[in-house]
């Protein structure tokens, strides 16, 4: 669709509209016509007048919410489109062209390691992240940035505003992913585009060892990457985890989460398994994987990966996140868990985190121009308590009446939880 030819029927429509008007109306028609794959000639309201066909586009775009959401809290931004920046789906190898190593790092292990895997690539010293990086957050991959990490080392979850949190501990290994989720936050966030992995490993664990940990309603403080990167997918590189178990095997008053979508498990498996380290795969409905997950292993490659990781010791998490609305939906995602609980050692399950989609507002505009054919973007979704967009209260308390109760039946000893929720949801369950 072309937003010049969806402004040209709209002036058509109403030629006295104003810009602001011409972008809210447009923004709607766009969003009905792709939903309800029609051609933008076909949303035709017959009303004459802004009020009336901005209602009449609302009522069709919003049909469980139109009634019930304040007018502020409906998000009509200019609609933009760039076709340069569109997602390049088409399956590769991570193969970097460029490899940047910092100065300081150019001795470590993980340096030579990172020369020996990609020998085709062209290797630069450089003395900061300031000269690193490709134009477009699409071609992050051809550049890998190998630094020492100076700062940003562990922090406390910063949830999101106004959110329930659980207590999360946070360690920034790496920055940067190969999967292409459509959801992923790093589309919006992340404004180097290259793959960064620091070097100095020994020194986070220095750092962790200092730090102090908050448990919310754990037994355990946790502490987990994964916040910015899969912890798991650039492993065999980074071999980070063959220090991390180890470290954690002689603290077991602590536990580490490595968050995956991956089946990058020998590390693991070579480290040995061990009680306080629990290893999590994100899941999600068939659809979902398929379909906005590109590049990721399937559910039943992840759910083997985690049957490998729990015979080899590990205790297993999974966090069914973001659960996506969609016709249909109950029925896969009831399927999802019903693979899990047929496969799955049940009483290696730590915990499972459920949590519905939510985005910024700016992340809204970067999935639209990077996946223009996404359907993650259908649903309705409305401005709320924090500032960013999700489904209304009422879609999401229909989510978890469902999923909840399905997964603490399926997995009684598993602790289930919900997600970055607004504390009032979640007190009900
Ligand atoms: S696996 Fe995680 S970090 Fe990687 S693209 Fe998907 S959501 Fe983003």
């Amino acid at each position: 669709m072309n937003v010049a030819d969806i402004e040209n029927h709209v002036k058509n429509l109403l030629p006295q509209v104003g810009v602001n008007k011409l972008r809210e109306l447009v923004r709607l028609v766009y969003e009905i016509a792709k939903r309800e794959h029609l051609p933008v000639q076909e949303i035709l309201p017959s009303a004459k007048t802004f009020e009336s066909a901005k209602q009449q586009l609302l009522k069709r775009r919003y049909p469980h919410n139109f009634k019930s959401a304040a007018k502020n809290q409906f998000y009509l931004p200019k609609l933009e489109l760039d076709h340069a920046q569109q997602a390049d789906l088409t399956l590769r190898p991570f193969s970097p062209k460029t490899i940047y190593i910092e100065t300081s790092v150019k001795d470590s292990e993980l340096a030579a390691r990172a020369k020996n895997a990609f020998p085709l690539a062209e290797v630069k010293e450089t003395d900061g992240k300031t000269q690193v990086g490709s134009v477009h957050f699409s071609q992050r991959t051809d550049t890998l940035f190998i630094h020492q990490e100076k700062y940003d080392f562990l922090k406390p979850c910063p949830c999101s505003c106004g959110s329930a949190g659980c207590g999360y501990n946070l360690v920034n290994l790496g920055f940067g992913c190969r999967f292409e989720c459509e959801y992923c936050f790093l589309q919006q966030y992340q404004n180097l585009h290259a793959v960064l992995l620091p070097a100095n490993i020994d020194e986070f664990l220095q750092k962790l060892e200092q730090g102090t940990y908050r448990k919310g309603p754990f037994d355990r403080p946790r502490i987990g990457s994964g916040e910015f990167t899969d912890s798991l997918v650039f492993d065999d590189l980074t071999q980070y985890s063959q220090k991390i178990v180890p470290f954690f095997r002689t603290r077991p008053q602590w536990q580490f989460e490595f968050k995956t979508k991956s089946t990058n498990i020998d590390g693991l498996l070579q480290a040995g398994g061990c009680e306080n380290v629990v290893v999590s795969w994100s899941v999600n409905s068939d659809k979902i994987t398929n379909e906005a997950e590109h590049f990721t292993p399937d559910l039943t490659h992840r759910l083997a990966a985690a049957c490998e990781a729990a015979k080899a010791g590990y205790r297993l998490g999974f966090h069914f996140d973001p659960v996506i609305i969609y016709e249909g939906y109950q029925a896969d995602y009831a399927r999802t868990v019903q693979q899990m609980a047929d496969t799955l050692p049940a009483d290696k399950i730590a915990w499972i985190s459920v949590g519905t989609l939510r985005f910024s507002r700016e992340l809204k505009k970067q999935i639209e121009t990077r996946f223009v054919n996404n359907f993650i973007l259908d649903g309705e979704f409305l401005l709320d308590f924090d500032g960013k967009m999700r489904y209304s209260p009422a879609q999401r308390l229909e989510v978890y009446r469902f999923l909840v109760p399905l997964l603490r039946r399926s997995f009684p000893e598993a602790v289930v939880y919900l997600c970055m929720e607004d504390p009032d949801i979640a007190k009900q369950f």
